[in-house]
């Protein structure tokens, strides 16, 4: 019998983990200077509460969760976003009584949809998110914003653009919706049956259709920013002064409405606009949800956030030749010759760990040159050799493989030799 990885998913190796790693210690980092905190929340959650949320006429909520019955006969679903659990927390742990208000929250979690498999869809995939919640301020939008892109910059990706846009707040939205069920209704016979049934239950929903993408009624379709009101856009203008005034630069586009039903005011999508990205380009989608807390029976909260996932940066990466920086080289190898130089070896390795130096040896009683090639594939800056005299010695052979330097060192002064050449 053979197994496989699941469709969908991949194994990370060594080779590609370190990435991973690093992005996610830079992230942890950008999140810790705009004081955002870690939460953690469970992978599967009552169905129910996605269904609520991210809404019944979504892709991710009609085709796309992995949805079971558990022993006890309820509905699980292994969570397929992140907003819906955290603002979900944030009632439940009275996240609103806490005395600083927003509460900035963020994680780095596996996210489960059952989508069609192509490059930059998965069907396991890490989101990076952020959710600042409690504050109605464009400032905080323009915060989280802000946080976003920074993370795209330190990960070293230059090719990227932002791209707004303002759902505007339930009034707006309501007459959105009216001029946009007037303009498809009598065509509505030339969509999809997805479409057919999004015109009353949720019309904007067909503006993300992705199966109808090029009908000509698409491109004529009212626009939202025609029926913001006063508020929403005085909203949107403060949004775009504030990122204005702090240098970053972004695109407007009317059409932008996200896959989620959950959306008001603003709205945005960070994209790669890098050549041979392929068809996704979309790297981070994020907006406003004030009303979710209310929708599944917190206070009014108004909140915003957004999601990225590990995946498509590293693809973004990889589409602009922007390579990640391997740190990863080992300080020492210790090549032992003989049982009694093994045992030194060990011993030596484990006073130079103590030390805080990464350090190897051989466990396979391979041939000296046979380590020597090990220690040169780790990229070992030192090589410690070990043999019978030097056992006797207490001393080992440095070598400063850079330099193609080499010294008798006795086994006590090792550390302090190593950690005063800086490693
Ligand atoms: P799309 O239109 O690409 O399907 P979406 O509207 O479903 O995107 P969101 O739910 O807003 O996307 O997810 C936010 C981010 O999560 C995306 O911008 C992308 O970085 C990432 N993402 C979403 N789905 C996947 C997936 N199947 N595999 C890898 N990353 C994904
Ligand atoms: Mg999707």
């Amino acid at each position: 019998m053979k197994f496989k990885v699941p469709r969908g998913t991949q194994d990370i190796l060594p080779s590609e983990s370190w990435k991973w790693q690093k992005l996610e210690r830079m992230i942890h980092e950008v999140c810790d200077l705009y004081r955002y905190e870690e939460i953690r929340t469970p992978m599967f959650e009552q169905t129910e509460l996605f269904q609520r949320t991210v809404g019944d006429t979504t892709d991710i909520v009609t085709k796309e969760m992995y949805t079971f019955k558990d022993r006890g006969d309820r509905s699980m679903t292994l969570r397929p976003e992140g907003t819906a659990p955290v603002v979900r927390s944030f009632v439940e742990n009275k996240m609103f009584g806490w005395p600083d208000q927003p509460v900035k929250l963020y994680y780095i979690e596996p996210m489960f949809r059952y989508e069609r498999q192509q490059a930059g869809r998965y069907r396991q995939f890490v989101q990076f998110g952020t959710e600042a919640i409690g504050s109605a301020d464009p400032a905080i939008d323009a915060e989280v914003i802000a946080l976003a892109l920074d993370v795209y910059k330190r990960a070293g990706l230059k090719d990227i653009k932002l791209v707004l846009n303002s759902l505007g707040d339930q009034v707006s939205r309501a007459a959105h919706r009216d001029a946009l069920v007037e303009h498809f209704k009598p065509s509505i016979s030339e969509f999809c049956a997805d479409c057919q049934s999004r015109l009353e239950k949720n019309p904007l929903r067909i503006l993300d259709c992705k199966v109808d993408r090029e009908h000509p009624l698409m491109k004529t379709a009212p626009s939202l920013t025609d029926y913001l009101n006063d508020e929403s856009r005085a909203y949107f203008d403060k949004l775009q002064q504030l990122l204005t005034a702090a240098g970053i630069s972004f695109e407007l586009d009317p059409n932008l409405v996200r896959g989620l039903d959950y959306y008001n005011h603003t709205a945005f999508e960070i994209m790669s606009a890098a050549e041979g990205f392929g068809a996704i380009t979309t790297l981070c989608g994020g907006g406003r949800y004030n009303g979710l807390a209310e929708e599944i029976g917190g206070p009014s909260a108004p909140g915003i956030g957004f999601g990225m996932s590990i995946e498509r940066l590293l693809l973004a990466l990889e589409a602009e030749s922007a390579e990640l920086e391997n740190d990863d080289a080992l300080d020492i190898y210790v090549v032992s010759l003989g049982e009694a130089a093994k045992d030194r070896a060990f011993e030596v390795l484990q006073t130079l760990r103590a030390a805080g130096i990464r350090a190897d040896m051989d466990y396979m009683d391979r041939k000296m040159k046979a380590q020597m090639k090990s220690a040169d594939r780790l990229r070992a800056k030192w090589v410690a050799v070990i043999g019978e005299e030097e056992v006797e010695r207490n001393i080992v052979q440095l070598k400063n493989m850079a330099e193609g330097t080499q010294q008798s060192v006795s086994a006590d002064e090792l550390v302090k030799n190593i950690l005063a050449a800086g490693n």
